[in-house]
């Protein structure tokens, strides 16, 4: 298990706490493109050979779209509890995308006669992708799916890879029958970004998807770009808990390892000024780990001893810093001062405050989006929302009197910019005395 303190690291050392797993982008686009290259020319044959090869499903073309008896079959295989989980989290969702949608439309005066605003519309068409390698993700289905309807897009289509019966996961397909999204296809990996991106016999082509996926999916949606556009890079999974000498080590432990379990690949650690939290949080992990099956203890355990662990710093301040620098995908903060700690931190997908909000809650049922951007580019990039399914058109207005005072600027600057015919455009500009443009 990783244990560092930050004051005796190299800066060598210290550089590398920020290194999220490498993939070796080469090996990874090498495999990727012969599989894109065959479905742009195959298109649905294609697909059900790489959906054959790497899930091993055997899917007939005229059954690559879940048909409307598997969603009444999937109700019949969940668990009531499930249900009650995937509605209580669906209605929480809602509620938080519904008051982060932008208003449709807005015009302001910004200068007398001078009216500019926006016009806010769905985009026409999207893919979801929810994964389905290491684990089944309806709460991915419900993160992506209930902003795409909340942004009122009409064309929604969802992709996930089928186990080797050729099912899908019956809670992900509750979940996009509880979303009102009905156009499923079993199908993942680079074959479904390329059919989705070129479209094929029975996938349409789409405009944009969104959703988290493996390298395969990454390094797809890498080679597509200017096919179709990918949205918010989502990665592999990460998360820093922030600790001051004010946190309870065992739940801090707790939190630790909530990112950790989801794979190898995954990063997570703790981070606290206190040398005396940071020591608890380390022996309460052991036991924690014993209860965790096989599997999960074993991605906690690579994951906590590769790029994770316990780190200490000098002060809290310092902790900041490292978040910021980090800036991890989920980070949960255990500090006194909650709201001021939050002021100053700048870099994060999502920031969960307090004992009380467990990650995992964030996670599934609270209500903000769990899609975010992972190895570091929470610098730039912001958690998924309604806004992502959306688009911006800016408005623009000008009175008579309006026109008359940015006459002569324009002029001048069309002028100065060498553009002749902006000039022109407004130099000739004649109107009749109705103020309306001359026909000649
Ligand atoms: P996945 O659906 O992304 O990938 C599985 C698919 O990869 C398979 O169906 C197959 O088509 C393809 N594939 C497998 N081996 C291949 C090969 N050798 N060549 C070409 N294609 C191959 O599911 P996953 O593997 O579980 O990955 C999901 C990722 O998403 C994980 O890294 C997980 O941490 C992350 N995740 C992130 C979030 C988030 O919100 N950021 C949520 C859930 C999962």
């Amino acid at each position: 298990m990783n244990f560092f303190k930050l004051w005796e690291l190299s800066k060598e050392e210290r550089a590398n706490l920020f290194q999220r797993t490498q993939v070796d982008a080469a090996e990874l686009l090498n495999a990727v493109r012969p599989i894109i290259e065959e479905v742009r020319q195959h298109g649905d044959a294609a697909v059900v050979r790489y959906t054959r090869q790497f899930d091993g499903a055997d899917i007939p073309v005229d059954q690559l779209k879940v048909r409307p008896e598997e969603f009444t079959q999937a109700s019949t295989l969940i668990e009531p509890f499930i249900r009650a989980a995937i509605e209580k989290s669906a209605g929480n969702i809602r509620a938080f995308h519904q008051l982060q949608k932008p208003e449709p439309f807005w015009i302001k005066e910004i200068a007398p006669g001078v009216f500019a605003g926006e016009q806010t519309t769905p985009i026409d068409s999207v893919a979801l992708y929810v994964p389905r390698g290491k684990g089944s993700f309806p709460s991915v289905m419900l993160m992506l799916g209930v902003p795409a309807v909340v942004a009122g897009v009409e064309s929604i289509h969802v992709f996930t890879p089928p186990l080797p019966d050729g099912t899908i996961d019956a809670a992900t397909l509750v979940a996009a029958d509880i979303c009102g999204i009905h156009h499923v296809y079993k199908t993942g990996g680079v074959q479904a970004i390329a059919a989705l991106a070129y479209g094929t016999e029975t996938i349409p082509k789409l405009l944009k998807v969104l959703g988290p996926g493996s390298g395969y999916v990454t390094a797809a949606k890498r080679l597509l770009q200017g096919v179709v556009d990918s949205g918010l890079p989502a990665g592999p999974s990460e998360s820093l808990v922030l600790a001051d000498e004010q946190a309870d080590p065992y739940l801090t432990a707790l939190d630790l390892l909530n990112e950790a379990e989801h794979g190898p690949d995954s990063s997570a650690y703790l981070v606290t000024n206190s040398l005396d939290v940071a020591q608890r949080a380390l022996d309460f992990l052991p036991a924690l780990l014993q209860k965790l099956p096989p599997q999960r203890k074993a991605f906690c355990e690579t994951v906590l001893s590769g790029h994770g662990g316990i780190v200490v710093t000098s002060t809290l301040d310092e902790a900041i810093q490292f978040v910021n620098e980090y800036a991890p995908e989920h980070l949960s903060v255990h500090v006194r001062d909650l709201f001021g700690v939050t002021k100053q931190l700048r870099n994060a997908g999502e920031i969960i405050l307090g004992e009380y909000t467990p990650i995992a809650a964030c996670n599934y049922s609270l209500g903000p989006n769990a899609v975010l951007p992972t190895t570091g580019y929470a610098k730039t990039f912001s958690a998924l929302s309604v806004r992502d399914f959306m688009k911006t058109s800016s408005v623009s207005y000008l009175t008579k009197a309006g026109y008359e005072d940015l006459r002569e600027h324009v002029i001048h600057f069309a002028e100065h910019e060498g553009f002749a015919a902006h000039a022109m455009s407004l130099k000739e500009r004649k109107f009749r005395t109705d103020g309306k443009a001359q026909s000649e």
